[in-house]
């Protein structure tokens, strides 16, 4: 496969118009220009901390519907696997228009994740008077444990998801990125565009595109030659970061400004759901809600994280095989273990093990990379 990349046309065409009219030539100015690969340091002795969370991965994908309970309209948002940042917005929104079709105006949203905030976010700045229930808040939940780059993964199976599911799904993909579109960049919210690399060790025999469609990762590259680490091959992007110790703080503070109401409250069962005074209900309990409501498809995908001290020069993220790393301003995220159906949250020391020495060795590869400022 060529190494085709907009760099390579550009210098290409740069060099024959030059040919054309220059007699002689001064010097070679390459752009950008390429500087040593930086190089993460992953040592023992920067960990800041280990956390485990559990993703709620429903193998049919996501349920987002809503059920009628007598007098109440439940509207489901939940079970976004390992992609429920990224689908924040996009399913978040659909809830909304969904619990706006019920044509009341006092809504509850069980649920302070990401969903709950997003879907309360909507809900308040459209007008309807919304009261969020959560037994955890931020920064206690499983969204704030998210690595958090945009990029939908482990959210269902090919064998068991229907063309209807992945139909939407793709809708859903694109509403979701254009919903974080305002936020990059933007002070406070942790949101901003970085250069993502996809590692493997072989070429696909056929390429798939990206989740969503290619158009969704600006500056898209195939490389076979001059990869990050030497691998056989790689996509490189521009994709978004998203820190959800900023983004969900910030989340929370709108939904605030936005006149949303939080409580914090465990239910235990469904018919105290249905006891609550609201005659809509959005459902964004994540987890929560294979016992509440019953969804035996949903199961703990668990993941383990490890974060290093910050290091303002890594500019770039990758993923390799079962291996992560995503820059944030707080630090470097570790991560890449999915353990299915498993619901322990103790940390294991194996998989610190597995990252630390998996990285590193990815580091010491980084000192024959060359690197151009993204
Ligand atoms: C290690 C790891 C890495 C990840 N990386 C990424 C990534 O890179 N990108 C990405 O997009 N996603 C990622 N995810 C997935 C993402 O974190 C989840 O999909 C997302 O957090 C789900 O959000 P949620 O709001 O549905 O659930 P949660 O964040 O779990 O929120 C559920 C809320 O419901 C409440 N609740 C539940 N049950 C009850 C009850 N009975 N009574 C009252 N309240 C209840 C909880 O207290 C909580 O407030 C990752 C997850 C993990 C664990």
């Amino acid at each position: 496969m060529p190494n085709l990349t907009r760099r390579s046309v550009l210098l290409g065409l740069g060099a024959s118009a030059l040919a054309a009219c220059v007699t002689a030539p001064t010097s070679v100015v390459t752009w950008p220009p390429a500087r040593p690969f930086p190089k993460v340091l992953v040592e023992r002795d920067r960990i800041t901390r280990t956390v485990v969370g559990l993703r709620p991965y429903r193998a049919q994908g996501f349920r987002l519907e809503a059920e009628r309970f007598g007098e109440k309209i439940v509207v489901h948002n939940y079970g976004h696997g390992g992609s429920g940042v990224t689908l924040s917005w996009g399913t978040s929104q659909r809830a909304a228009v969904m619990a706006g079709e019920a044509g009341r105006l006092d809504v509850a949203v069980l649920g302070g994740g990401v969903m709950g905030l997003t879907s309360a976010l909507i809900l308040a700045r459209r007008g309807y008077v919304v009261t969020v229930y959560a037994e955890a808040m931020h920064p206690n939940t499983t969204s704030n444990i998210a690595g958090a780059l945009w990029r939908p993964s482990s959210l269902y199976s090919r064998d068991v998801a229907t063309e209807e599911f992945l139909a939407l799904n793709a809708k859903v993909t694109r509403e979701a990125h254009r919903g974080f579109l305002p936020y990059v960049n933007r002070p406070g919210y942790g949101v901003s565009w970085v250069q993502h690399s996809d590692l493997t060790n072989t070429v696909p025999e056929q390429r798939r595109e990206l989740p969503g469609g290619d158009e969704l990762y600006p500056d898209l590259e195939i490389l076979t030659r001059e990869t990050r680490f030497g691998f056989a091959y790689e996509e490189r992007c521009h994709s978004l970061m998203i820190d959800p110790d900023y983004y969900l703080d910030m989340l929370m503070k709108d939904a605030q400004a936005a006149g949303a109401k939080f409580i914090a409250r465990r239910f235990e069962t469904l018919d105290e759901v249905l006891a609550l005074a609201q005659p809509v209900i959005v459902n964004c309990t994540g987890l929560g809600a294979r016992t509440l409501f019953g969804d035996e498809t949903l199961t703990p995908i668990r993941g383990q994280l490890t974060h290093l001290l910050p290091q303002p020069e890594i500019d770039y993220s990758y993923i390799v095989g079962g291996l992560y790393m995503f820059p944030r301003k707080t630090g470097l995220v570790l991560g890449g273990s999915h353990n299915a159906d498993d619901w322990s949250l103790d940390v294991r020391e194996d998989q610190v093990r597995r990252m630390i020495d998996g990285h590193a060795a990815l580091a010491e590869k980084a000192a024959y990379s060359t690197y151009s400022e993204p």
